[in-house]
């Protein structure tokens, strides 16, 4: 494979890149010549990778996620690292500890998060395709926001070697592009069986999208329309629904009553994970060095308090509680029951519809600053954590304009139908 180097200089006026680089594509392969972004919390060997956090400024892996591996030998060329939430924290990519990216469709407003600057990226055409992870809604909500395409494949699809872990038992790395051909493709190229993940399924995706969707039944949970959603969003989303009618697909209305609880049972399950999983930046093993001469309760305390943004000091803090002796069955137990109940929900539905849409979220994106209180920004999720806590496939397609923003058509599916989903936002779209 003879290699040809492209050069990428973006202009990055949305802060979507925190690093550019100009690694070489190939001549052949699937991506050949096609500039590809990577959220930065998925580890590429010699390039920094920082979770958009101060604690992992300067660290470079010294391997590649198992993701980026294939799409070096697919021939795309990397092109750079792009912003996020801290640790994937957020819904706005306002919680990066190196700036906000703005949106392309309006610099007053947000990209949605926390893949916002691959979302960015992507929409303003500085590359063609991006990955993105969806641990309760990053991919879907900046997609939605930025007026692209974004898919949550099924847990397991996609191999998690190598990406940082917030949530391990919610998140998926996942394809971002402007097409559902686009995302397609990245998305053959990234699926399929890795021995390093424990969790990875033996099912490769190789599909070519189809718009044949005569006959398919569609179900329309009551829940995704309701309070909180704003009525012009919901009206576009309708008429959206109304054109997979037309192109021959049936409705019924359903219900996932469980989904009164999901964002608490999300909250709960995710915070607990994140406050496992961020213990090991501690000054020792990573992040800036702890002074030695202290105690390793106060060098401890001293490096997190100094290198964690906000937001992830509340979730650690929030997940240490939830998972203490004495509370852990008050709130992580109670979530997990939570959690088995939306699956069920989701179950009892797809045994008499193909797939389930409603709006990706439930407005359009917000202006800068406006989600200041976290648990206004927590509630923003409502309509995407159930996907995850289920670890169904969910995209995000563009479907019309509200106050001349964009706004996003879900589509949700059973397990490893991930080709169907993209079938059918191949339809409308
Ligand atoms: N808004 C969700 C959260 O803050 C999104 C997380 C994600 O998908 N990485 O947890």
């Amino acid at each position: 494979m003879p290699a040809q180097t492209i050069i990428f200089e973006p202009d990055d006026k949305y802060n979507a890149f925190l690093k550019v680089c100009n690694k070489p594509s190939h001549t052949n392969g699937k991506l050949a010549g096609i500039t590809v972004a990577v959220k930065d919390n998925i580890s590429t060997q010699g390039i920094e990778t920082t979770c958009a956090s101060k604690i992992l400024k300067g660290y470079v892996p010294p391997y590649d996620a198992h993701v980026v591996g294939l799409l070096k030998q697919a021939g795309a060329a990397i092109a750079g690292k792009t912003n996020m939430d801290e640790f994937g924290m957020g819904t706005t990519t306002e919680n990066s500890a190196f700036g906000p990216t703005l949106n392309p469709c309006d610099t007053g407003r947000v990209p949605g998060g926390s893949s916002g600057g691959s979302a960015a990226a992507v929409a303003a055409g500085m590359v063609r395709m991006a990955l993105g992870t969806d641990t309760g809604g990053s991919i879907r909500c900046p997609a939605a926001f930025c007026g692209i395409v974004g898919l949550k494949p099924t847990y397991g699809r996609v191999s998690r070697y190598g990406l940082i872990a917030y949530a391990n038992s919610l998140e998926q790395i996942g394809p971002m592009g402007k097409t559902v051909s686009d995302v397609s493709t990245l998305m053959s190229v990234i699926a399929g069986y890795d021995r390093h993940d424990s969790t990875s399924q033996n099912k490769p995706y190789d599909h070519i999208p189809r718009a044949d969707i005569k006959g398919l039944k569609i179900g329309i949970p009551a829940e995704y329309f309701g309070k909180g959603v704003d009525p012009q969003v919901a009206a576009v989303v309708k008429k959206a629904i109304g054109r997979l009618e037309e192109l021959g697909a049936s409705t019924v209305l359903c219900s996932i009553p469980s989904m009164e609880y999901a964002l608490a049972a999300y909250y709960v399950t995710c915070t607990c994970e994140a406050s496992s999983n961020l213990a090991r930046f501690d000054g020792v093993r990573y992040g800036p060095a702890a002074d030695t001469k202290k105690s390793w309760h106060d060098a401890y305390q001293e490096v997190r308090s100094a290198a964690f943004g906000t937001e992830v000091r509340r979730r650690i803090m929030l997940g240490t509680f939830a998972l203490s002796s004495g509370y852990y069955g008050k709130y992580y137990t109670k979530a997990q029951v939570a959690r088995e109940n939306v699956r069920n929900d989701f179950q009892r539905i797809f045994s008499d519809v193909d797939v389930i849409a409603g709006p990706t979220m439930p407005t359009i994106a917000f202006r800068l600053k406006e989600k200041s209180d976290p648990l206004s920004m927590y509630l923003a999720d409502i309509l995407t954590v159930p996907a995850n806590l289920a670890g169904i496939p969910a995209i995000s397609v563009p479907c019309g304009k509200s106050e001349g923003m964009p706004v996003g058509l879900q589509i949700m599916g059973r397990h490893f139908e991930d080709e169907r989903v993209i079938d059918v936002a191949y339809a409308y779209e």
